[in-house]
């Protein structure tokens, strides 16, 4: 399968932290960029990367703020395999370095294009 084309939205009002999922309360305004299957550890998937900018919750807001490089990974990581448990008998080891490696990346081209300081943020109101 070729996911090459597929861009993901939030509908507007379902919009979460692109660090942690969690509640958006600052936005930060990026450039779009791409990050080259090339520099992956893996071989086999598409280019991925980001387009335009970012939202965050307080706890990864306060992590960007610091340049808590390592800090803002590590809180993406424990979130997304809490969320997604890996199964019995795969190699959680090589799972979170797959983690690490791809969404370090993009994670490292957030902070490389980043285009403003950061700014409140909130959902649209809805009728
Ligand atoms: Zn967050």
């Amino acid at each position: 399968m070729d996911f090459s084309d597929v861009t993901l939205n939030a509908v507007p009002g379902t919009e979460i932290c692109d660090f942690c999922s969690g509640v958006p309360r600052y936005s930060y305004p990026a450039k779009s960029f791409v990050v080259p299957a090339s520099e992956l550890p893996i071989t086999g998937l598409p280019d991925y990367g980001s387009d335009a900018g970012w939202l965050a919750c307080e706890e990864c807001h306060r992590l960007i703020e610091a340049e808590d490089h390592a800090g803002l990974l590590d809180r993406t990581i424990h979130v997304f395999l809490a969320r997604y448990p890996v199964a019995p008998g795969i190699a959680l080891k090589s799972i979170e370095a797959y983690l690490r490696a791809t969404i370090g990346r993009l994670q490292r081209g957030f902070f490389a294009h980043r285009t403003a300081p950061a700014q409140p943020w909130r959902k649209a109101a809805t009728n």
